[in-house]
């Protein structure tokens, strides 16, 4: 058996190419447009329309937070639970979320609603509803587990700088005080109510099957 040589050539390289100097001129000459350019548009205001072109030939630093690019749809913020009509959770504290999270971040303490109340027997509510948004890794997974469009992640906040650890941990009242991106804090999705003749539940109590 023979054993095959490549030969690698050495790149043959010029002095000029070996003293930088021309790259150099050419990577300042780049930085030198840009800087002109930028400043042009600053000066005379014809910064491009950053909503319509996010990545436009021009200057695409934003004066945060003065300055906000419009967050799409689907970007995954800050968690809200969503409300029903009469203003309480529509969470029937079934834990799908909690159980989905990877990063374990979601505590409930689900309850039974109080004797009378027609959702008694068809479904429990969060008495507590707990989300430690610093070890969320806003995967969506809650989201995606949530039977009853409960959970949303559509608010359209990113985290604050905050110097505490505990304000990162959103209890039940927060949680319910955040709208959505279309300044509501319902969802769109229908519900039906227990007791409503759309409701396809049945009760425990009364031993439907
Ligand atoms: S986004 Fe992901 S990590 Fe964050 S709470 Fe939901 S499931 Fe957990
Ligand atoms: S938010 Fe949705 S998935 Fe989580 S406990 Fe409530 S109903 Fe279940």
């Amino acid at each position: 058996m023979t054993a095959t040589t490549k030969v690698i050539r050495k790149p043959q390289r010029t002095m000029a190419d070996q003293s930088y100097v021309i790259e150099l001129v050419k990577g300042l000459g780049v930085t030198l447009k840009h800087f002109f350019k930028g400043t042009r548009q600053m000066v005379t205001g014809t910064t491009p329309d950053l909503e319509k072109h996010p990545y436009a030939d021009g200057i695409a630093t934003v004066q945060y937070p003065e300055e906000k690019r419009p967050y799409a749809q689907r970007w995954r913020g800050v968690h809200r639970l969503t409300h029903r009509d009469d203003g309480s959770p529509r969470c029937v504290a079934c834990l799908c979320c909690s159980t989905a999270c990877p990063a374990q971040c979601i505590y409930i303490k689900p309850a039974e609603y109080a004797e009378g109340d027609k959702r008694r027997g068809y479904e429990r509510y969060p008495e507590e509803f707990v989300i430690d948004e610093l070890r969320c890794i806003f995967c969506g997974f809650c989201v995606e587990a949530c039977p009853c469009d409960a959970i949303r992640m559509d608010t359209g906040y990113h985290m604050t700088a905050l110097d505490d650890r505990a304000s990162f941990i959103y209890d039940k009242a927060q949680l319910m005080s955040h709208v959505g991106q279309d300044g509501t804090q319902k969802s769109a999705n229908p519900r039906h109510e227990p007791g409503d003749p759309t409701h396809p539940g049945v009760t425990r109590l009364h031993g439907g099957h």
